[in-house]
């Protein structure tokens, strides 16, 4: 059976709940697969396998992947189109629940990092994106399909409209490279959106690390809130008595032109006012 038949043969009805949109186009596949890099030896991970567009060809390089699928119906269909890799593994779970440290595979020699791939559901590609990154001590990288708007936030730079707390959290802890876009027809049903694909490198080591990161959520997330305002403004609801005179960035500026770096050092100089 080919590809097309194997899929009707199990008649999957692509579940719009399940953010499914799937890859048709071989050049877009054999691009993102390019992109990606795997080798044998990897450790391997996809999310949302899907009927297993990109599954097929990382398995002809990587046959060791483990897919992470929440929608039990396509399981049969993958466990019968990639029979003749032993192994494959499929884990029945939800992405956003699933702990990904359970994979880090200690051989003996150390652990194996992780390199996370996948077409993501666009429905919960930012509340994963952060259930990801609370991984990232255990990933060598991740290469996702996202929403173009999306993938303009995450590799945003300060002052540009797309520039937010998605950009800055992320950026954090990662070095973000958008990749190549990728227009509707390139899925079955079509999405009504652009797509991108995105590289995550995590930092080895963070570049300005926070005292406190829940501390430099907080000030980020009432910072945007209000992104128009001045810092000096947008601040007010956290800390509402501040002297802004003290503070070692410019408080007469809007968030949305202070970068990752400035919002660090306004963290830790909130975080050593707390710890007084
Ligand atoms: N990789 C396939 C492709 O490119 O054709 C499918 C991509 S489709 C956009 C997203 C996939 O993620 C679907 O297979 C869907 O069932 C799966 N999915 C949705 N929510 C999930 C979750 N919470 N955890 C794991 N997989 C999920």
């Amino acid at each position: 059976m080919d590809n097309s038949s194997q899929n009707s043969f199990f008649h999957h009805r692509a579940r719009k709940r399940f953010g499914q949109n799937f890859l048709v186009d071989e050049n877009i596949i054999e691009r993102i697969v390019r992109a990606i890099g795997p080798k044998e030896t990897d450790n391997l991970v996809e999310i949302g396998p899907g009927q297993g567009a990109i599954t097929r060809l990382l398995l002809q390089r990587c046959p060791s992947l483990t897919a992470v699928e929440l929608d039990r119906d396509l399981i049969p269909l993958l466990q019968f189109k990639f029979r003749d890799y032993p192994e494959f593994t499929i884990v029945e779970q939800d992405a956003l629940k699933f702990d990904f440290c359970t994979l880090t595979k200690d051989t003996g020699a150390g652990e194996r990092m992780l390199r996370i791939v996948g077409n993501l559901p666009y429905n919960i590609s930012t509340p994963l994106l952060f259930h990801l990154l609370s991984f990232k001590g255990k990933v060598q990288d991740m290469h996702f399909m996202l929403q173009k708007e999306v993938v303009d936030r995450l590799s945003a730079t300060p002052g540009t409209k797309s520039y937010g707390r998605l950009s800055v959290m992320v950026q954090y802890h990662c070095r973000v490279q958008g990749l190549f876009p990728v227009p509707p027809q390139a899925f079955r049903p079509a999405p009504k959106v652009e797509s991108a694909i995105v590289r995550l490198v995590p930092h080895a080591e963070l570049p300005y690390p926070a005292r406190d990161e829940q501390l430099l959520e907080r000030i980020v997330n009432v910072a945007f809130q209000q992104r128009r305002k001045t810092l000096r403004n947008a601040l007010k609801p956290l800390y509402p008595d501040l002297d802004t005179e003290q503070l070692p960035v410019d408080a007469g500026r809007r968030p949305e032109t202070f970068s990752v770096q400035e919002f660090v050092q306004l963290a830790n100089y909130c975080a050593a006012l707390e710890d007084q």
